[in-house]
């Protein structure tokens, strides 16, 4: 396969195979493999029928309460990260299991509300001395809070997968986290973990635009003034297809912006790897800064679109009120059963004497889809009427 007249295959040398692979697929618990399926595999299969993977359907990705059936939720966001990710995983010969695997856990770990409930969950703890991280909280949900296995809790799932986990858009210092030491943290992750979070922005970066115009919140010619990369591709479709609706045009451009991202992460990548003289796993893990990467001209326009969907999308007036409300949830029942722990499911109130009732209060609150926790909130809010 060839991309740009480059061949594109030869990362294979440095994929999750071989002997960096025995370490990889390591699991805490001996378990059952089958033999026609890799352990990755195995791993993408016991995710998917994870609660807490079936639960992201009822998650917020952008927008909560502004009716439209064509939003896309925190589901339907994973699945078009999954989808990025197997092609540059593909593209460059890497292992294709592990990078889909890592794409469709790498929002398990998010509160309902989106990034205002984090926010929300996160400013609750630290008036406790805790903090709330989705990352962490990720592993936590598959090492401890899936409860489908008969011989051990979690999702036992394998080493490399955790570890993608934890690496997940940021590097943790071993100082401060102490109880991540098993995870190399001195070492950079594999490729195959590296492509996520750029897989993540090349799928929300099109999405929020996407999403924003159908809320009525964005504008298709506000963006083109705006957002360079996105102007440049609806130039060249205008060009194509004069006289078609601009709707059209535009969701024809938005495809376009993200084909031409994830050609330049291949490609990019592939560079940094070949300049490095990268060779081998064991070199991606030595190397002292990440090679998945942007070209510095994409690097820029997706620098310059993500500063217009803050400015514009995210703290805009309308889902500024969104957040306040769902601030105000979050803080209202976190207080309500820090108040009243008696009041919380039996086994959430069994983990308290272990984990602490901040935390176990916090736990349940992230697990919950934005309905459940609405309508624990009026339940909530009728019995203090009372
Ligand atoms: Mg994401």
């Amino acid at each position: 396969m060839t991309l740009n007249g480059t061949n594109i295959s030869d990362l294979h040398c440095c994929a999750v195979t071989g002997d960096g692979c025995d370490v990889l697929t390591a699991r805490a618990h001996a378990d059952f493999e089958r033999a026609s399926q890799s352990a990755f595999q195995r791993d993408r299969e016991r995710i998917v029928q994870a609660r807490a993977f079936r639960r992201l359907a009822g998650k917020t990705q952008v927008f909560t309460s502004r009716a439209s059936d064509h939003f896309r939720s925190r589901l339907t966001h994973t699945i078009e990260v999954a989808q990025i990710a197997r092609s540059v995983g593909q593209s460059l010969g890497l292992n294709g299991g592990l990078a889909e695997a890592l794409a469709l856990v790498h929002d398990i770990g998010h509160p309902p509300f989106g990034h205002a409930g984090e926010r929300a969950l996160d400013e609750c703890l630290q008036r406790h001395g805790l903090r709330f991280d989705h990352n962490l909280h990720a592993l936590r949900i598959v090492e401890h809070f899936e409860l489908r296995y008969a011989a051990h809790r979690g999702l036992n799932l394998t080493l490399g997968v955790r570890e993608g986990i934890v690496k997940h858009s940021r590097d943790y210092s071993a100082g401060q986290h102490p109880e991540l030491a098993g995870y190399l943290l001195d070492r950079r992750p594999p490729l195959e973990a590296q492509i996520i979070d750029l897989a993540d922005e090349i799928a929300y970066l099109a999405a929020d635009l996407d999403d924003g115009v159908e809320s009525g919140l964005l504008d298709i010619d506000h963006i083109r003034e705006h957002v360079d990369l996105l102007a440049d591709c609806y130039a060249r479709v205008e060009r194509e297809h004069a006289g078609v609706e601009a709707k059209f045009l535009f969701s024809e451009a938005l495809q376009r912006m993200q084909d031409i991202l994830t050609d330049d992460l291949i490609s990019t990548t592939l560079a940094n790897a070949r300049a490095n003289g990268i060779d081998s796993l064991e070199a991606v893990r030595a190397h002292p800064a990440r090679l998945a990467a942007f070209s510095a001209l994409a690097e820029s326009q997706r620098q310059q679109e993500k500063r217009y969907l803050y400015e514009t999308l995210y703290t805009c007036r309308e889902l500024s009120l969104e957040h306040e409300k769902a601030e105000q949830v979050v803080a209202t029942l976190f207080d309500f059963w820090i108040d009243e722990p008696r009041e919380l499911p039996v086994g959430y109130v069994e983990q308290i004497e272990t984990e602490g009732l901040a935390r176990v209060v916090a736990d349940y609150i992230a697990g919950m889809t934005d309905s459940f926790i609405l309508l624990q909130y009026a339940q909530v809010k009728r019995s203090v009427r009372r």
